[in-house]
């Protein structure tokens, strides 16, 4: 079981707030990641669950991101108590034996510690400098550097691209300011 994928779940729900606004729109979420069967049984205090993981979960990217990572190990450890695994091997779907992390239960339980034993593997296996906040302004989505320069700095192309241009044209502006 590749416990690093599942901090992919972390990063999704600390970027997807907008998703979180409603059912519905978590419904859409869920599908659109393949958790359908999570889609068609999760209710309104799985939202409400979700949103105060996903306050936390961002706190955990923030300590990261300024290299505080004693409060990311607070963070996680305290996240680790309060959602606890509960494994079962299981063969669904003609698949091999496989574990899954948490059987049964609420939706939000589940993908809390899926997003927290992910974040926990990563931090340990991989460091907690893989973790970060993109720093292309006014973005505050979070990623997971897996370089292997540890090199990462933005969330996306699209960011790392639009930071590019704005310290471009800031050296412009210096430049033309200088001569005159
Ligand atoms: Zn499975
Ligand atoms: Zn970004």
């Amino acid at each position: 079981m590749d416990l690093t994928s599942y901090a992919e779940l972390a990063v999704l729900l600390v970027n997807r707030a907008e998703d979180l606004s409603s059912l519905d729109t978590l419904r859409a979420l869920l599908e659109e990641t393949g958790r359908t069967e999570s889609a068609a049984r999760v209710n309104r205090r799985d939202l409400d669950a979700l949103r105060e993981l996903r306050e936390e979960l961002t706190d955990v990217f923030e300590s990261a991101s300024t290299g505080d990572e004693a409060d990311v190990v607070e963070r996680l450890n305290g996240l680790l108590v309060r959602h606890p695994v509960h494994p079962q091997i299981s063969g669904h779907d003609g698949q091999a034996w496989h574990m899954h992390l948490t059987e049964g239960g609420r939706v939000a339980d589940a993908l809390a510690v899926g997003s927290v034993m992910g974040l926990a593997s990563v931090v340990t296996g991989l460091g907690a400098d893989r973790l970060g906040i993109c720093q292309a302004t006014p973005c505050r989505n979070a990623y997971l550097d897996t370089s292997s320069n540890r090199s990462r700095r933005y969330c996306s192309e699209r960011c790392a691209s639009r930071a590019n241009v704005a310290a471009y044209r800031a050296r412009q502006n210096k430049r033309n300011g200088q001569g005159q």
